[in-house]
């Protein structure tokens, strides 16, 4: 493709929209605009194709461009263009909330919604307070999280987050918090599925615990593969451990599965791929596959009782929720992702699909610039060599990427790797064998 070729359309003026999560001076200079989608591909402002190995930002499992989506959207805004989100109801959001409470463990069945990761992870955080208050326990204000952690940009999530930027940027505002230690271990370097080494590292929230009391503990919030700081794995055995700690202190145990959601990691949700159940999950992007902003939060029905038949008659006995929690075309939008995803077995496809597309970023190992290779599911993260400035290695790589036809997320001085779980062998081939090529030709 003649990346040189004149645009195909006027590009608009630039300097308006403040681009989130982005370096929008660099942008500007070099803008990388997504113009159209189909299946696994984007295309570019000169109608270049660019190869997706980010399902978007993890959002879009069944890839682009569903027609069905697209369609019951449509129908959804022409018949129930939106409706008040409290006190009034609407079909679609009693029909989107049992189908997802038939994806979720068997005792998580009511679903609360939201319209993004980090309002998920808010309302979460807000349904563990309400909890314990409601059981007479509303000492319990402190939520455990763990370096390394992403949830998202709101206050609460930028609480519980382990990333240094974020907690540079705006501090340890919101609830209190404090961190066990992430799961990243040198002897676990290279390793794809879950490392052997590191499950004594639940024992930080033991002695938590043992600091600050269980009586004033509400949460521990994890991600069970932290995703957005590089997809590291929980060591085996990890996640049982957290879990049986939680049930021994009376902690609420919640996975922020946002990314691990919705077949990423071969099973509805990393709860059911690891075998451990939580009280609360988060879940977004993949819900619509990514075709309308929505989240939801899903809890068990001992939590959801409590909470709810404690209250008076007639009183609103969770005073929280959102102009557009649960809105129309949303919930259109989600229920025709979700039967794309059962009638299409997608995944299981994912399942099936990740052996081929881990073997291929586990040989990326032999590479200079690559540093650790780690993976579950169609979920994967390549360190890379740093260079003179933390991140700089990561954000050339991810500029080199789109000019070379591949979009990836980039974290610091990792990609990170998510295909379409509809992506053919071929296209993992493209997808890796591009990476390869860019990395190969920064190290030279
Ligand atoms: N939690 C996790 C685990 C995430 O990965 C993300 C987004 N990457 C969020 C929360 C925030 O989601 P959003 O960007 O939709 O607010």
């Amino acid at each position: 493709m003649d990346t040189q070729a004149p645009l195909s359309g006027n590009r608009p003026d630039l300097s308006h929209h403040w681009m989130p999560f982005t370096a929008n001076r660099d942008f500007h200079l070099e803008p990388k605009m997504l113009c159209r989608a189909e299946g696994c591909y984007y295309y570019g402002e000169r109608g270049q194709q660019i190869l997706d190995g980010c399902s978007g930002l993890f959002t879009t499992p069944a890839g682009h461009g569903r027609t069905e989506i697209a369609d019951a959207v449509r129908d959804q805004l022409l018949t129930l263009d939106y409706a008040p989100s409290f006190t009034r109801g609407h079909p679609q959001s009693f029909r989107l909330a049992s189908r997802i409470a038939a994806l979720t463990p068997e005792s998580m069945d009511r679903i609360f919604f939201g319209n993004s990761g980090s309002e998920a992870v808010e309302t979460a955080l807000k349904i563990a307070l309400a909890y314990h208050r409601a059981r007479g326990e509303g000492g319990r204000d402190l939520f455990v999280s763990r370096e390394r952690a992403y949830h998202g940009v709101n206050f609460g999530g930028v609480a519980l987050s382990g990333m240094v930027p974020n907690r540079r940027a705006f501090g340890p505002a919101g609830p209190r918090v404090v961190h066990m230690r992430h799961t990243f271990l040198e002897q676990n370097r290279g390793t794809i599925g879950q490392p052997m080494y590191g499950a004594e590292l639940a024992d930080d929230l033991e002695r938590l615990v043992a600091l600050h009391g269980a009586e004033n503990i509400a949460a521990c919030v994890v991600e069970p593969i932290a995703g957005s700081t590089g997809v590291l794995v929980p060591p085996q055995g990890y996640l049982e451990r957290l879990r049986e700690l939680c049930t021994r202190h009376g902690i609420l145990l919640i996975f922020d599965e946002v990314i691990t959601g919705f077949g990423r990691l071969g099973h509805n949700y990393a709860a059911q791929a690891f075998g451990v159940v939580p009280d609360i999950i988060t879940m977004a992007k993949a819900i619509t596959n990514g075709a309308q902003p929505m989240a939801a939060v899903a809890v068990s029905r001992e939590i959801h009782d409590t909470i709810v038949d404690k209250a008076p008659d007639g009183q609103v006995e969770f005073f929280h929720g959102y102009t557009f929690s649960a809105h129309p075309a949303s919930c259109a939008a989600s229920l025709a992702a979700l039967d794309i995803y059962r009638d299409e077995g997608l995944f299981d496809r994912a399942r099936q699909a990740s052996a081929y597309f881990l073997d291929r970023i586990e040989a990326l190992q032999d590479l200079a610039l690559v540093t650790d290779v780690r993976g579950y599911g169609m979920l994967a993260g390549v360190d890379l060599a740093p260079s003179e400035r933390p991140g700089l290695c990561g954000h050339i790589v991810q500029k080199r990427l789109f000019d070379a036809g591949l979009h990836l997320k980039t974290t610091g001085d990792a990609a990170i790797i998510a295909p379409a779980f509809v992506m053919e062998t071929g296209q993992i081939d493209t997808l890796v064998d591009t990476l390869r090529d860019v990395l190969t030709e920064l190290a030279d």
